[in-house]
């Protein structure tokens, strides 16, 4: 079973899964491609769908099942336990795939809105579905597109890891965000939201309900972060109406960005309020996501500061303009 080990200096947990090691690496050879496991057709390859969404011609146009290589396992207690000076938990928790699509080599943003509206709308489900067992404090809902951003296989797929704690960057993220709402008694997300399309530079999309902008102090070049407008501390509260709203703006964020970065790796985030924690004024869930053009470089590591060499500003003008960005 994986352990979750607690950093005694940063009450960080991490998640130690051996197992993880033994999943196939599509990038390591072409040969994997023709059993690529995520296809129609080689449904056998993965454990049974948790659920499906019926496609043309009886077959399926999205399936979620577990990951076959889990990061996390369905059995053990919560709870943490010591282990001489340090502390622990069993590796507790889900750990789903959502495939996209049938289609091996279509991206996500050339789905049409209503297919990227369809994999939004099952997040939802499945966090509201998963969130009744008490033992999950916190969904994590992520995308890695690409073999920098540490895909390990190509076809379109997302992932959702149900743990039995929130993990450290949420938690700073709602006690920073608790600080500036004690201050000003606003949401600092909403100001965001606000301040951004009445400013207009960084913003690559928007919509009636949600907004797309290079955020102000942006540690990665081309970082971006997708907020709803309306305030929400938890996103499997979207209503259904706002899925397709949120596919619109997904679309055109990630076509911008692959049409500005070819060969685009990224890492596509949900920051949300813990599953079992009240509705809250504080915090308003929002999307994260980072294209991986350089790496986390040794200055990085060593102090949590980062260098951009890519304004916000330059970023958003590059991705609307539709410019190719020379790296
Ligand atoms: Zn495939
Ligand atoms: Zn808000
Ligand atoms: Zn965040």
């Amino acid at each position: 079973m994986p352990e979750i080990r607690k950093d005694p200096v940063f009450g960080r947990w991490v998640i130690i899964a051996s197992e993880r090691s033994l999943r196939p690496n599509e990038f390591r050879s072409a040969a994997e491609v023709h059993s690529c496991p995520f296809c129609a057709g080689n449904e056998e390859l993965t454990p049974p769908a948790i659920y499906s969404l019926p496609g043309e011609g009886g077959g399926w146009r999205l399936r979620v099942v577990r990951n076959k290589y889990p990061a996390l396992v369905s059995e053990g207690v919560t709870g943490s336990s010591r282990d001489g000076i340090y502390d622990k938990m069993d590796g507790m928790g889900f750990h789903e795939v959502v495939i996209e699509t049938p289609d091996h080599s279509r991206r996500l943003d050339e789905m049409p809105v209503e297919s990227i509206a369809d994999v939004v709308k099952t997040f939802v489900l499945r966090v509201k579905d998963i969130k009744k067992d008490p033992r999950i404090k916190y969904v994590m809902i992520f995308k890695n597109h690409g073999r920098n951003a540490g895909a390990s296989l190509l076809h379109p797929h997302s992932q959702i890891i149900d743990m039995p704690m929130a993990p450290l960057r949420v938690m700073q993220e709602i006690d920073g965000a608790a600080d500036y709402h004690r201050e000003r008694g606003t949401c600092v997300f909403c100001d965001i939201a606000r301040e951004e399309a009445a400013f207009k530079r960084r913003v690559v999309a928007d919509n009636r309900s949600f907004i797309a902008v290079t955020p102000y102090a942006s540690r990665f070049s081309f970082e971006t972060w997708i907020l709803p407008k309306r305030h929400m501390s938890h996103f499997e509260d979207m209503p259904e109406g706002e899925a397709l709203d949120l596919a619109g703006v997904l679309k055109t964020t990630l076509g911008k960005l692959n049409v500005s970065l070819p060969d685009l790796s990224y890492n596509l985030i949900v920051h949300t309020m813990p599953v079992q924690e009240p509705e809250a004024a504080h915090y308003h869930w929002h999307i994260e996501i980072m294209p991986k053009l350089t790496h986390v470089a040794g200055f990085e590591w060593g102090t949590g500061f980062y260098i951009n060499t890519v304004s916000p500003e330059d970023a958003a003008d590059t991705l609307n303009s539709g410019r190719k960005y020379k790296i």
